[in-house]
């Protein structure tokens, strides 16, 4: 059967998109709504009969708010992004009624599940266990109390990311303070009348800023800035994101919001993140002392009196020791990747990978010119479409996500998804490109994943924190000399030099130490924010970033108050790490010699991807690898020549 793409307006109108956004959204819980009232209907009818019911109701809801989701981040109207906004919060409204519908819940609890096949009955478990965790069987004044918290989480929720999207800072420069910069860039930021330059704290100007200036107070000050994004409008609000997560949980019957949280996860308890966190804070250590010594001392190199490092010393020192110690000059390396034909070059690699090719939709309708879409080919079977928005614009997302615009369900709807991120329209960095691998690992997931008869299990539904796993993995196809001299070429249509490659593989694992210890300080805010709710954000900022990273605080800065993880994954930002560990350990079933070897790849795409989350990630990953996971590899990588020191903490 042939499935049609979504139709979006063919017009750059506010107003047609505004007619759109309405129509599909209200037609679609209008539906979702109609479904719930006929399985209540007291009619008789099989459990197979009553899921398929459940499931036409998941599409609907899916669909009156994957797209508005999207929209709510990337249309350039800002009415338009509103009003999915207000989408948005109609659909959670319905979600979290139709969680607590103690007549629907009757209906699903009572279906006599003996005839069920194994995804149903999977589906049913997760059904269940959701009306549990929705305060289903509470008194009513629970129940009225847990839809306040659910409404009020979305509204603040979208304003604590709004804040972090709208708030972009900036500092004022001398021209000489450009010093150390790309020539582009140079020429990219001139001054103006009164001879100053601006740099803002958006991520191409950013980044970039704070890897190659050389004026230490400049990096300092524009850090300060993007470190006090949306502070101190945020404060309240994740005061109040923790405090009703928390009331949510208690209500519930969980310990806490991390308990709460982690039941529906691989890792399963809040307790387990604590010990997560620490056993890789310590096998971290040896190799994050080494390497963070070679960065201080290179430091002093420049100015004797420094005696600590900020987050902006180590993005330039760490820059500088690659380049002056495994020689490689990321503004060399940055020549090799043209925009253009890096996204070209994803395209053959990820299509030669999942045995897949994207024809390019030229005509496609989208909300901005910027967008090119293709569809998703496989057999000659058109099974998906996807959206490339790629560049920076005013009010669009800031950080790089996949977006599912449909959710796919096989035979009925074409899964489609969109890539959100903000790279340049000219040369990338490397790290850039590694960051375009990884976020399309999340987009073939949603594609290849969503041949699927449940919606709930459709794409990257798996458990939150083995999502990343496969688009972590992906960045390693961003990082192989044959891969990349396939489109990695200069201007003069030259290959990027495999020597060149190989210091950059050398070069990449300066750092991983001090980067896992970075990493466990924003996991460890994460946890213990919604664990303990300290009453000075700030404070607990200073401490656990002393305790687990190797960086100093910068002072007077307010980190949480952007940290959009914190809004989005809660007390999971562990996740991940932990995805991180699962991700090399499926990566060491591939030969290094040939990361397209057919037969792995296939058996991956397979058992992995095209499962989406009709299993538990624990059983795709055993079935892929043949065994249960292990820290085995990660051990290996993070350790280094050092993981003797730390073997304690490689059992598993
Ligand atoms: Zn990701």
């Amino acid at each position: 059967m042939t499935l049609n793409p979504l139709a979006l307006p063919d017009t750059d109108d506010a107003d047609a998109w505004t007619r759109f956004v309405d129509e599909r959204a209200d037609t679609a819980l209008t539906r979702a709504r109609a479904i719930v009232a006929d399985l209540k209907d007291g009619s008789t009818r099989t459990a197979d009969e009553v899921l398929h019911l459940w499931n036409d109701c998941d599409i609907e809801a899916a669909n009156s708010s994957t797209f508005a989701s999207l929209l709510s981040e990337v249309h350039p109207d800002p009415s338009v992004r509103e009003l999915a906004e207000a989408k948005l919060q109609a659909t959670t409204t319905f979600l979290t009624q139709r969680g607590q519908d103690r007549d629907l819940h009757k209906v699903l609890s009572e279906i006599d599940a003996g005839a069920l096949d194994a995804t149903a009955t999977r589906l049913l478990e997760h059904v269940l266990r959701d009306f549990r965790r929705s305060g289903v069987a509470a008194d009513d004044a629970t129940r009225a109390r847990l839809t306040e918290i659910n409404d009020r989480l979305v509204v603040v929720s979208q304003e604590f990311s709004r804040n972090v999207r709208d708030d972009v800072r900036s500092i004022m420069i001398t021209p000489d303070q450009l010093a150390g910069l790309p020539e582009d860039y140079i020429a990219d930021h001139p001054a103006d009348a009164d001879g100053r330059v601006r740099i803002t704290t958006d991520y191409p100007d950013l980044i970039p800023y704070l890897t190659f200036a050389r004026d230490r107070s400049a990096r300092l000050a524009l850090s300060h800035e993007s470190t006090n994004r949306a502070w101190p409008a945020n404060d309240p609000l994740l005061h109040e994101l923790v405090e009703l997560r928390a009331e949510l949980a208690s209500l519930l019957g969980y310990d806490s919001w991390p308990d709460f949280d982690a039941e529906v996860k691989m890792i399963k308890t809040g307790d387990a993140i604590g010990e997560f966190i620490d056993r890789i804070s310590a096998l971290a250590e040896s190799s994050a002392q080494k390497d963070f010594a070679v960065l201080l001392d290179r430091a002093r190199a420049d100015d004797p009196s420094i005696t600590e490092l900020f987050g902006a010393d180590q993005s330039y020192y760490a820059e500088l020791v690659r380049r002056e110690q495994f020689d490689v000059d990321a503004r060399q390396v940055r020549r090799y990747f043209d925009f253009t034909r890096v996204r070209a070059g994803l395209l053959t690699v990820t299509g030669r990978l999942f045995g897949i090719s994207y024809e390019e939709v030229t005509d496609a309708a989208t909300w901005h010119p910027d967008v090119t879409t293709y569809d998703v080919v496989r057999d000659g079977r058109r099974i998906g479409r996807i959206h490339l928005d790629l560049h920076p614009r005013d009010g669009k997302y800031k950080h790089a996500a996949q977006f599912d615009l449909v959710t796919g369900v096989s035979g009925r709807q074409l899964p489609e998804g969109t890539l959100v991120c903000n790279f340049p329209r000219e040369l990338m960095e490397h790290t850039q490109v590694v960051t375009l691998f990884h976020e399309f690992g999340h987009l073939v997931h949603h594609v290849l994943g969503g041949d699927q008869q449940w919606s709930r299990f459709s794409g990257v539904a798996t458990e939150w924190d083995f999502v990343e796993a496969p688009s972590q993995m992906l960045e390693e196809w961003a990082w192989d000399v044959d891969i990349l001299q396939s489109f990695a070429h200069d201007a003069d249509g030259q290959p990027i030099p495999a020597d060149l490659v190989a210091r950059m593989r050398t070069a990449k694992e300066f750092g991983r130490g001090y980067n896992a210890r970075t990493q466990m300080f924003y996991a460890a805010l994460s946890y213990r924010l919604h664990l303990e709710r300290p009453a000075d954000h700030t404070a607990m900022v200073r401490e656990l970033q002393a305790r687990h990273s190797l960086l100093a605080y910068l002072p007077d800065t307010h980190f949480q108050a952007a940290f959009g993880h914190l809004d989005g994954y809660s007390s999971g930002y562990y996740t991940y790490m932990w995805s991180l560990v699962i991700a090399k350990d499926l990566f060491s079933a591939f030969s290094a010699d040939d990361l397209f070897a057919p037969e792995v790849a296939g058996r991956y795409r397979d058992a992995v991807l095209a499962r989406g989350g009709s299993a538990d990630a624990t059983d795709l990953v055993a079935d892929f690898l043949g065994r249960d996971y292990s820290f085995e590899a990660f051990g290996r990588w993070l350790g280094g020549d050092d993981a003797d020191s730390a073997g304690h903490h490689r059992d598993n």
